[in-house]
């Protein structure tokens, strides 16, 4: 999606999929993010298009009750190194849904990982009420993720709440009658970044 800077990251959180949508709230609230977050949403965001340079200045920004020599310190590395500017080199990419599903479950206090496989049912069912999915939509939803049909379900919400903004039904999104990111928008979410740029897009 191009060159993104660290202050255009809040203004992006509409087309974020619930994972990082959860990472960025929490980042926010808690002005601090563990390891596991830090590693799902960092490489999220570069793959998002935010370069280095913006991610040490977003991610010092964020942890706003550090002092710079703090974060230098204690973070600064380790965002440099995922973008393989440190260390062996290796130039990460961001974790696929299946990776996030199935590897390094969060625990108490972890905000990273997959709402649809890691939250609770009422904590999920709370969440799609706030963005705006109505009870068939999230009966639906829920259904998908009894089955462990995980990815299913973020595609059932991603289609739920993108007609919502866009004002058209689900099967206008998915018969792809609007644009072409709308065509794009039949594929089943196997991503983070695929459900992203796909809604970015589909909104432009
Ligand atoms: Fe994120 Fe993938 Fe889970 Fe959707 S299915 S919330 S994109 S990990």
């Amino acid at each position: 999606a191009g060159e993104i800077q660290a202050q255009d990251v809040d203004g992006l959180k509409i087309h974020m999929p619930l994972c990082m949508e959860h990472l960025h709230n929490e980042l926010r609230r808690e002005k601090h993010t563990r390891h596991g977050g830090r590693m799902q949403y960092g490489l999220f965001l570069k793959g998002i298009g935010l370069s280095l340079e913006q991610a040490l200045i977003f991610w010092q920004t964020a942890f706003e009750k550090l002092t710079p020599e703090q974060f230098n310190k204690n973070y600064a590395y380790n965002v440099r190194h995922s973008y393989g500017m440190e260390g062996k080199r290796t130039d990460y990419t961001p974790y696929s849904c299946k990776s996030i599903i199935m590897n390094n479950a969060p625990g108490p206090g972890d905000h990273h990982g997959c709402p649809f496989r890691h939250f609770s049912a009422p904590n999920l069912r709370a969440q799609l009420v706030s963005h705006q999915v109505d009870e068939f939509d999230t009966d639906d939803i829920l259904r998908l993720v009894t089955n462990k049909h995980y990815q299913l379900a973020c595609t059932r919400y991603y289609e739920v709440t993108r007609a919502k903004m866009l004002g058209i039904s689900t099967e206008t999104l998915k018969g792809g009658g609007m644009s072409e990111g709308a065509v794009a928008s039949q594929e089943s979410i196997e991503h983070p970044n695929q459900f992203f740029e796909q809604s970015f897009l589909l909104m432009k």
